[in-house]
């Protein structure tokens, strides 16, 4: 029997985990790029030996990726070693409290009791809410495509009682007192570009996620992970093409037929799965697509995630006394983020997350030296009129002062490399809209059935896979989309797992 061609448009975690899965089960896939590198947000740079993973930098849910390996009959150690990292996170605020919060349960309780003795009680009563939601959200719902009002209106029940309604820091409060602990137990929606003060309290389950499997650093850095899923699939016979830029997803009476690159090749398919951009691929790849228009209208009025501000730098020291990964929180918290999320304000203060990959694997820089990036959350282009060719380098200046005053001493005059990652790139270099770090952002209104199908309702055997559909941002979040699309396409073209 011939064998259904797909095409997959972007190599994010998302693209590739679907890509292996169809590769896997009998499609002959080929996955295009259009940069020199696969990976999307996870691209990896090179610079005067220090290795820089540009995006995800915290890996959870190991058996989601573990499984990826093991449906095409390998395991995933024989392709890539997950390091343990511990803590999670260093949480550190400009009074000089410290919070190291990782998995020993006894050590994060201990300094819950110092800090704020009333509140172990009720650190305990969140994780047990913090449970219910995980089974919920990401046990039973993470992989599952959500293609009707139906779908949606029989998970509600449960999502009431968990109240999904209510954002995360909403939930927080009710069982934590003390300020600074709230910060701790609430920020991790961040990292799915969701404004705590905002995002469903469903992504309270990201807490749950990392104290129950741990937090990874692969070795070799995020990018050894890109590679293992990208040796995988084309050992399966799969083919990736780098510098590929897809310009349209062709259709012939209201079905896919396959894509027109820039380059002016194309290439024919039963089906195309997009991991690009949905405002992207809704508005300019299905431009010639009447079927599309609709769509692409409405999303262009949906909320994105913010943006973000990345330096990746790297030292002719050493910084031994920090961890793999701190969250620099700075003097405000609920004001900041409306600064950033609502009123589109590149404030003077910044909280930062300040990755430290060397100190788990020393081999990402020169001997002797040390790689790193801080990442600062800003508005997304449509909120601010920021000119980040002006307003970088001052913001980069303004930013490796402030870690130098608090945190890395001498800072500036050890640095051997310096990178900038603003708004505008994530426009440019990932046609992401508004340059938008998490795609859509996680709200309940734009979550699950409200977020962008998996599957297209009117274009035949047209799929969506990575952050702007179901489950939404995040690696875990982008391995479970590609499990639920993969489904889908599966059966509509009648092969088995
Ligand atoms: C700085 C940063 C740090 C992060 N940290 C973490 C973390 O620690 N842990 C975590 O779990 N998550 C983290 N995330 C989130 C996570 O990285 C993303 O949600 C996830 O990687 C997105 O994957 P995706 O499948 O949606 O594809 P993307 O990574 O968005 O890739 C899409 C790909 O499509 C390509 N493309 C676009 N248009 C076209 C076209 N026309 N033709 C061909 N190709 C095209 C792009 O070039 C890109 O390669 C982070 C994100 C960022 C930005």
């Amino acid at each position: 029997m011939k064998r259904p061609r797909a095409v997959v448009i972007g190599s994010g975690f998302g693209g590739l985990a679907l890509a292996l899965r169809l590769q896997s089960a009998g499609f002959q896939t080929t996955v295009l790029e259009q940069r020199d590198r696969p990976g999307g947000r996870a691209y990896v740079y090179q610079d005067q030996g220090f290795t820089f993973d540009a995006g995800p930098t915290v890996i959870t849910a190991p058996n989601a990726l573990e499984e990826l390996f093991e449906l095409s009959g390998v395991r995933l150690s024989d392709y890539l070693e997950l390091l343990p990292i511990n803590p999670f996170y260093r949480l550190c605020w400009e009074d000089g409290y410290c919070f190291d919060y990782g998995n020993d349960p006894e050590l994060t309780n201990a300094q819950i009791a110092r800090k704020s003795p009333a509140d172990v009680d009720g650190y305990a009563r969140f994780l047990e809410y913090a449970e219910a939601v995980f089974q919920e959200g990401y046990v039973k719902l993470a992989h599952v495509p959500f293609l009707n009002l139906w779908s949606m209106v029989r998970v509600a029940p449960q999502l009431l009682r968990l109240r999904s309604y209510r954002s995360v820091y909403h939930m927080v409060s009710r069982f934590i007192r003390d300020p600074q602990l709230r910060q701790a137990f609430s920020f991790h929606s961040l990292l799915v570009g969701g404004n705590p003060f905002d995002a469903s309290a469903i992504y309270t389950l990201i807490h749950v996620l990392e104290r129950k499997w741990g937090v990874f650093f692969p070795k070799g850095g995020t990018g050894a992970l890109v590679n293992a899923l990208v040796r995988r699939f084309e050992e399966l016979g799969g083919e990736l093409r780098l510098n590929a830029a897809v310009d349209r997803i062709r259709t012939e009476r209201g079905s896919v037929t396959g894509v027109d690159t820039t380059g002016g090749w194309s290439i024919n398919a039963d089906a195309v799965a997009s991991n690009a951009d949905v405002v992207h691929t809704y508005r300019h790849l299905l431009r010639a697509t009447s079927q599309a228009a609709g769509k692409a209208r409405r999303l262009l009025k949906q909320r994105h995630s913010m943006s973000l501000f990345l330096i990746y730098f790297g030292t002719r020291r050493r910084y031994p006394g920090l961890a793999h990964h701190s969250v620099l929180f700075g003097p405000r918290y609920r004001e900041l983020l409306e600064d950033i999320f609502d009123r589109g304000l590149l404030a003077e203060d910044f909280s930062l997350y300040l990755h430290a990959p060397t100190l788990t694997d020393p081999t990402l820089a020169p001997p002797g030296c040390e790689a790193f990036y801080v990442l600062s959350p800003v508005p997304h282009l449509g909120k601010a009129q920021i000119d980040w060719q002006v307003e970088g380098p001052r913001y980069r200046d303004r930013i490796l002062e402030y870690l130098e005053k608090h945190y890395l001493p001498g800072l500036r005059q050890e640095l051997v490399t310096v990178r900038l990652f603003t708004p505008r790139d994530f426009e440019r270099e990932l046609n992401a809209h508004l340059g938008s770090a998490f795609s859509l952002a996680p709200v309940l209104t734009q979550s699950a059935y409200f977020r962008v199908h998996n599957r297209d309702p009117r274009i035949g055997h047209l799929y969506f896979v990575g952050a702007g559909t179901h489950p939404g941002a995040g690696v875990p979040g982008v391995i479970g989309s590609a499990k639920a699309t993969a489904g889908l396409m599966l059966a509509d073209f009648g092969l088995s797992p």
